[in-house]
């Protein structure tokens, strides 16, 4: 076994034993399949932002050309150009209703996802983004909108570039096997052919882009794609590149479900994002963004996702949106007749709501500020120090000062360290 391999051999040794082998996608917290139901109840909250919080906003667009393989998102395949329309009447309706609960302070941060966004056509698009126009918005508010490669045309490229700030394409892989296994519904070819039309107008037009790519994929030959990526990246220099590890699975789901990878699996996980992570940041001259993203320029960021997860508000616009303010989670229905029925009677289409405790607001603010700061570090107190010992211990965090933060060897875990921070704390 070559030296780097002992050293991510022990490393996934160490994960197991602690109980945290498991790569589940921490996305919120509490986990949002555990807020209690509150559908059919009007929801009336009249609620101000303080001076000090930011705004965000997310709107999620539930439509894709197909189901993928490893996708835990709500969906609806193939939709119909009327059941577009009427989801883009209906967000329509919902701003009006959000912006009579809340007294407004400009958004600072807008997300456009899903699902897949650019299933529309030019003209929903546009039509999408007027209306979230609607909102105060500041005038340098980032604004990311999400493609993917078999919807994106140059058309919708044009209508985005002078309306939004970043495009960021979902490519996942560069392999036809593996896109093939995957469910997605283009070629690598296709994929390469997008990514240069991409980078091409964003010269023209001046907007950062950003690529995802995923590892961890069924039959994905790991080093062969990720050399494919590697060498593309050189090539073209994208503004920012994100590099998602498979999740089992999302922790909105009962973690029983899902099977415990084989320590060989994880050694070879823990040694691809170390490998990237190399090339990116020694070679390639990129910088780190959180977790999982590289950035060659301050454009290339995801403001939206360091502000959701530095604990300021976020609000949720579109089915199974989910948001956050003053210590309150909620999640809008997924269910699409009920999100028309809901809001055609004036009802906000909130499923999930949940005033949060003390505890669970002291988790929250935890795991995910530490997935905001990632090496960088967030301030705890004696009695969570305390309790996360065991992985400062280990050499998972790091503890300077009274800061907590990943260390680089936590790093390469972060997902794990954090469903094993839920596990613990909540046990408390
Ligand atoms: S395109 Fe995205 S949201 Fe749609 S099924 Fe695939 S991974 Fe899920």
């Amino acid at each position: 076994m070559k030296k780097i391999d002992k050293r991510h051999f022990s490393l996934a040794k160490e994960l197991i034993e602690i109980g945290a082998e498991q790569n589940m996608f921490v996305r919120c917290y509490p986990l949002l399949g555990e807020v209690p139901l509150v559908i059919g109840r009007k929801q009336s909250t009249k609620v101000e932002i303080p001076k000090t919080k930011k705004l965000a906003l997310f709107v999620y667009v539930p439509f894709c050309t197909g189901k993928c393989s490893y996708c835990f998102y709500p969906k609806k395949v193939n939709p119909n150009q009327k059941e577009i329309e009427e989801y883009l009447v209906l967000l329509e309706k919902e701003m009006d209703l959000l912006m009579k609960n809340f007294k407004f302070k400009k958004i600072y941060a807008l997300y456009i996802g899903g699902g897949t966004p650019s299933c529309l056509s030019p003209k929903q698009i546009e039509k999408l983004i007027k209306t979230i126009k609607n909102f105060p918005i500041e005038e340098d508010a980032s604004f990311t909108f999400e493609v993917s490669p078999e919807t994106l045309t140059s058309e919708k490229i044009e209508v985005l570039a002078n309306k939004v700030k970043r495009i960021s394409m979902g490519v996942q892989s560069l392999n036809d096997k593996t896109l093939f296994f995957a469910r997605r519904r283009y070629s690598a070819r296709d994929a390469y052919e997008k990514i240069f039309l991409l980078k091409e107008k964003s010269n023209e037009f001046k907007f950062v882009y950003n690529l995802d790519f995923i590892f961890g994929l069924k039959n994905q030959p790991l080093e062969d794609d990720v050399f494919n990526w590697l060498k593309l990246i050189q090539e073209i220099k994208p503004p920012a590149v994100t590099f998602y590890e498979k999740w089992e699975g999302m922790r909105d789901r009962l973690k029983i479900e899902f099977r415990k990878p084989k320590l060989e699996r994880i050694v070879k996980l823990l040694s691809i994002r170390e490998l990237i992570d190399k090339r990116m940041r020694q070679q390639l001259g990129y910088k780190r963004d959180g977790l999982y993203r590289y950035i060659l320029c301050p454009d290339g960021k995801c403001n939206y996702c360091k502000t959701v997860w530095e604990d300021n508000f976020c609000l949720a616009l579109g089915p199974s949106a989910y948001g956050y303010f003053a210590g309150m989670i909620y999640r809008n229905t997924s269910q699409l007749n009920l999100y028309r029925d809901l809001l055609r009677k004036s009802f906000l289409p909130v499923e999930r709501k949940k005033v949060l405790s003390k505890k669970e607001i002291t988790i929250r603010t935890l795991v995910l500020g530490l997935k905001a700061t990632g090496t960088k570090g967030i301030s705890v107190s004696r009695e969570i120090e305390h309790l996360i010992e065991p992985l400062i211990k280990k050499g998972f965090l790091n503890k300077i000062g009274s800061k907590i933060s990943f260390s680089e060897k936590g790093l390469l875990a972060s997902d794990r360290i954090s469903n094993w921070i839920i596990d613990n704390l909540e046990l408390e």
